[in-house]
């Protein structure tokens, strides 16, 4: 038997997440099978390039890439396929970083694409080109940013992404036209599970997914998919070499955890889970709806634009402030975090719970508007 879990000794509270996969709340939860293959892999020596080598070669195969990578997180994957896109496995340019001076160093992204984990991109000392505005980007923008100095060209999916953006299909025709990497950032694009082939059989270079979020892999862990020329590219820039990607190591766990947890990913019914989420939303609504003063519907897609649906619950501001009430669930035993409209509004998100905290969910919440 444990003694006292870290929480009690700690005295750290243990949170029921309704809100999202957010790393300020611990990214995501990793299953049995995940955990175990962590525990395997930390008692053993390996020669860890290697490791990472086979285990990047059954991460292709089990979803259907070229070749993949390993990273401490996607945004660690951002940082790394953009040394690469820069410095290739020149041994005095990758030195040099981040500073890209007479290097191939522009990289593009669509200005209505801008968004804060764009950092990763920069902080490799490039150049930004942004093309476009607001509410709309041409394909003659694009042609006219491409030179003999872009590195890559940087496409963000999620909630960055409008109708109006230059459609995907035409920046690869572009690209490949030019010969300049397009390497997508897909990083909450799960679910649906398809999208971990989907961007690179499209013709993308690099796809990048967020190994700590909806995979339940290691908080950090990030995953690179795409073009077996380009993957092969970024080990030159990782750890253990002390280039631009050695504080963003990657350990062995985080590896065989990641394999384990995209293995598990593919295997499971992702039609019963979508139903799970639909019928808790409809009860958490049902239930929210005999509430005086609150109004609640199902909205979909969610927050990071996943095919999964959340209850919004609006709440009437002559009765309840959003503040009170985030703040009485965050109180509460056991205490709960739910997202937080801009509206004087809540968003409760089935996707990351544990099987019976729905209903600790809705208990909480009816306790503080009761
Ligand atoms: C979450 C997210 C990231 C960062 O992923 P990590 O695995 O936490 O590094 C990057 N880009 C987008 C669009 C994201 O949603």
């Amino acid at each position: 038997m444990r003694a006292m879990g870290i929480h009690d000794q700690l005295g750290a509270r243990k949170l029921v997440n309704a809100d999202a996969t957010l790393t300020r709340l611990g990214g995501s939860l990793m299953p049995q099978e995940v955990i175990a293959a962590m525990l395997d892999a930390a008692q053993y020596w390996v020669d860890l390039p290697d490791f990472q080598k086979r285990i990047g070669a059954k991460l292709a195969e089990i979803t259907h890439n070229e070749a993949a990578f390993v990273s401490t997180g996607a945004a660690a994957g951002i940082v790394l396929s953009t040394a690469a896109a820069v410095a290739g496995t020149d041994p005095a340019l990758i030195a040099r970083l981040p500073d890209t001076t007479g290097m191939k160093n522009e990289v593009i992204m669509l200005r209505s694409h801008r968004n804060g984990y764009d950092h990763a991109v920069r902080q490799v000392g490039i150049k930004l080109i942004e093309i476009g505005n607001a509410t709309a980007t041409y394909d003659w923008e694009l042609e006219k940013a491409i030179t003999d100095k872009t590195a890559a060209i940087f496409w963000f999916v999620g909630w960055m992404q409008r109708a109006v953006d230059l459609p995907f299909e035409k920046v690869i025709e572009i690209a490949d036209r030019h010969g300049v990497p397009v390497i997508v950032d897909a990083a909450a694009q799960l679910p649906p599970v398809e999208n971990l082939w989907k961007y690179t059989n499209a013709g993308a270079t690099a796809a990048i997914f967020s190994g700590g979020k909806d995979l339940r892999g290691p908080q950090t862990s990030g995953l690179v998919v795409g073009k077996k020329a380009f993957i092969d590219l970024l080990p030159a820039h990782a750890s253990p070499n002390n280039t631009m990607g050695r504080p963003m190591k990657v350990g062995k766990e985080e590896m065989a955890g990641l394999l384990a947890a995209v293995e598990r990913y593919l295997k499971l019914d992702h039609g019963l889970r979508a139903e799970y989420c639909e019928e808790t939303v409809a009860d958490w609504c049902g239930a929210l709806n005999t509430v005086p003063g609150v109004t609640a519907e199902r909205s979909f897609p969610n927050e990071a634009m996943q095919p999964l649906p959340r209850c919004h619950i609006q709440l009437d501001p002559e009765r309840f402030k959003q503040a009170d009430v985030l703040k009485a669930l965050l109180n509460g035993d056991p205490p709960v975090v739910v997202g937080a409209g801009k509206n004087n509004d809540l968003y409760l998100n089935p996707m990351t719970l544990e099987p019976g905290e729905e209903s600790i969910v809705i208990q909480q919440l009816a306790k503080v508007l009761r």
